[in-house]
């Protein structure tokens, strides 16, 4: 195992899963990037085991996630056979399908045949019975909602998920989903949203009139906030310039538009707020991200341990001010960051 955590580490704090029985970590890790098969395996093992020992319960995965897809479960598969052995109970392994996995035409979207083909394939990468949260990681508009919540459900029922939650709905595709699972009498006990300083999408009523931030609160489920630090963007690293190890220079999902002038001089803004108040701006778009009390975790990213054990600090920051956060709403605006939007609705 990797060393003891620094003594001036504060223990993880847990919060409820809305109006659930399960506790989650304010800070989990999540294996999307870093995780690939071109990735040191030792690095992916140090990060994994660094997270456990420092409290961080819960690992985030989902078939796509590589590349290759499975390539990530595979790995922490690998990892929890190895390293962590008898410790699976410890521990909350989340997955997800609803983007491409394999070719043809049961290897992407919303259906039964590919939700319970890839858990049954996700569950074998990750040698475990079951997965504690399986995902619909996006809203399908070609299937019926009543198919893709109906595969939750058995997931649920036969009891390859303890819970089931989807990812990346608007408002109203979670109202519409949360009727369905009532029909069924399966709680979606878990929403998982990108959100950020940078990109407040959740927090904006769609044509419904509500946000998914108030529907998924009203229904008691909990609010997994993904991409806290917007990819990397809100971090110090791109203020001058794209450094070569960083996402932004890998071709990927943090595009090179989303660095436009009108991005960066918010990242400088939100910045000068982490710098008077003596914290990192990674800490403090995490801490931001964690101020509400719907959010019951933040799903981080890490390339390396330094960046981990740098993200867990915030868990020490203390309450933002009003003056900050009023400071902080003042870099609100339509940064185009959100990757996930078009798979949101229709
Ligand atoms: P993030 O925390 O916003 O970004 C993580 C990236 O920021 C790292 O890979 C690293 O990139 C950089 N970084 C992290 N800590 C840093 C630090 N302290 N200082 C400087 N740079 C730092 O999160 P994310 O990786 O985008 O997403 C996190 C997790 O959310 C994913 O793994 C996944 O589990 C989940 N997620 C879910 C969905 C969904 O559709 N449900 C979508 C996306 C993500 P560099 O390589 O640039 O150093």
């Amino acid at each position: 195992m990797t060393d003891a955590a620094p003594s001036d580490t504060p223990e993880m704090p847990f919060r409820r899963a809305g109006r659930s029985g399960l506790d989650l970590p304010e800070i989990s890790l999540g294996l999307w990037q870093n995780f690939g098969e071109a990735n040191a395996l030792e690095t992916q093992r140090a990060i994994v085991l660094r997270a456990v020992e420092r409290g961080v319960t819960q690992l985030d995965l989902a078939n796509n996630y590589g590349p290759p897809p499975f390539a990530a479960e595979t790995s922490l598969g690998d990892i929890l056979r190895r390293d962590l052995r008898g410790r699976r109970d410890e521990l909350v392994l989340t997955t997800k399908a609803g983007y491409r996995a394999w070719p043809g035409p049961y290897g992407d979207g919303g259906s039964r045949k590919y939700l319970l083909s890839s858990l049954d394939r996700s569950l074998r990468c990750l040698g475990v019975d079951a997965v504690d949260v399986f995902y619909s990681h996006r809203y399908d508009p070609t299937t019926p909602l009543t198919e893709t919540i109906g595969a939750l459900e058995t997931a649920w029922r036969t009891g390859r998920a303890h819970y089931v939650g989807i990812s990346s709905y608007s408002a109203t595709r979670t109202r519409e989903a949360l009727a369905v699972a009532a029909d069924l009498g399966v709680p979606l006990t878990v929403h998982q949203s990108s959100y950020s300083m940078l990109n407040r999408w959740i927090e904006e009523p769609d044509d419904s009139g509500e946000s998914v931030l108030q529907v998924a609160d009203d229904a008691g489920m909990g609010m997994v906030a993904f991409s806290p630090l917007a990819q990397g963007m809100l971090t110090s690293k791109y203020l001058d310039g794209v450094p070569e190890d960083s996402r932004a220079a890998r071709s990927g999902p943090l595009r090179p538009e989303y660095l436009s002038d009108e991005n960066l001089a918010r990242v400088r803004a939100l910045a000068a707020v982490a710098e008077a108040r003596g914290t990192t701006l990674a800490r403090l778009a995490l801490a931001w991200t964690l101020r509400d009390p719907r959010v019951t975790t933040v799903l981080i990213g890490a390339r390396t341990v330094d960046q981990l054990d740098d993200s867990l600090a915030a868990l020490a920051e203390p309450e933002l001010s009003r003056d900050e956060l009023d400071a902080i709403d003042a870099q609100q605006g339509d940064t185009g960051i959100n990757l996930w939007a078009s798979r949101s609705s229709d």
